[in-house]
């Protein structure tokens, strides 16, 4: 991961699961960034508790409060993070927070259906409005020609369920407003890339694989693909990305998904 040189990075829903682990995984390598901010709902709760295990052993994390729900939250995230970074950009947004639920075609409601698109689609735009600014910074502050998420990017963690050609796992669930929203948070991804590519920041999607989470397991299954597993490819491949991938839906290998 030696090309994969980002000063900073921010992932949200980092208390668990893919966001927890990519957090770990950054911290891991050689040339880790320096400032990680790991966003979650609840700081001072149990469940952040392995986050902060970590800060206690890597200083540069920072464990910051983000409700995706929340706009107040998230503008109050942005505001701590631009304090920590003192003048400078962030490089990296990772829009990782997310959430599902087995809704079928006849259980799917109002309710479901909007908190699901409030987390899931809703709030990485409004995320990716409030740290919009400081991603540009860091892409003025970059002497790397084109795009690349060592200098600005936001990555989307969609999911193959959103792939309206694909319909990943249909036989495993419906989930109709999990599906819905991650085909509209591409869709945004798009549109994102078309806004903000020519400020120097890479948008892309990302499908992490169906992965051992708390989301990705059921009851009775096992999801086939390990979370270790997962974010080391995840991580492989947006090192790689450049401005040919701006706007596109890249799987946890770095193949392309269809839409
Ligand atoms: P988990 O359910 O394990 O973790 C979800 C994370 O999102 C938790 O940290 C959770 O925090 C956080 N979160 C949920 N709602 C909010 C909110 N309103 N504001 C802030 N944070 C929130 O899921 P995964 O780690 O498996 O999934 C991560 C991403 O990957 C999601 O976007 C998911 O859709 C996507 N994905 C996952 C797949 C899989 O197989 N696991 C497959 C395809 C895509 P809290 O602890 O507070 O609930």
């Amino acid at each position: 991961m030696a090309g994969f040189n980002v000063r900073s990075i921010l992932v949200t829903g980092a208390n668990r699961g893919i966001g927890l682990e990519l957090v770990k995984q950054l911290l891991e390598k050689s040339n880790p960034p320096e400032w990680v901010f790991a966003t979650c709902r609840d700081p001072e709760g149990e469940r952040a508790q392995q986050l902060k295990n970590l800060v206690s052993r890597h200083p540069n994390v920072v464990i910051i409060a983000l409700d995706a729900t929340d706009p107040a939250s998230i503008k109050a995230a942005a505001a701590r993070v631009e304090e920590h970074l003192k003048g400078s950009g962030l490089n990296l947004l990772i829009n990782n927070a997310g959430i599902a639920r087995k809704n079928t075609l006849e259980s799917e409601t109002l309710e479901g259906m909007s908190l699901v698109y409030t987390t899931n689609v809703i709030g990485p735009l409004l995320v990716s409005q409030a740290f919009l600014p400081l991603l540009k910074k860091a892409a003025q502050g970059s002497n790397q020609k084109g795009l690349s998420c060592s200098k600005a990017a936001i990555v989307n963690m969609s999911s193959g369920a959103g792939s309206i050609q694909n319909v990943f796992i249909w036989h495993v669930g419906q989930a109709i407003a999990y599906r819905c929203s991650k085909a509209a948070l591409n869709m945004l991804t798009k549109c994102q890339s078309l806004g903000y590519g020519g400020d120097g920041i890479l948008s892309v999607a990302v499908h992490p694989g169906w992965v051992q989470t708390d989301m990705g397991n059921t009851a009775t299954f096992t999801a086939p693909l390990t979370v270790d597993a997962s974010v080391r490819g995840i991580l492989n491949v947006l090192q790689t990305l450049s401005e040919k991938d701006n706007g596109a839906f890249v799987s946890w290998e770095g193949k392309v998904v269809p839409w």
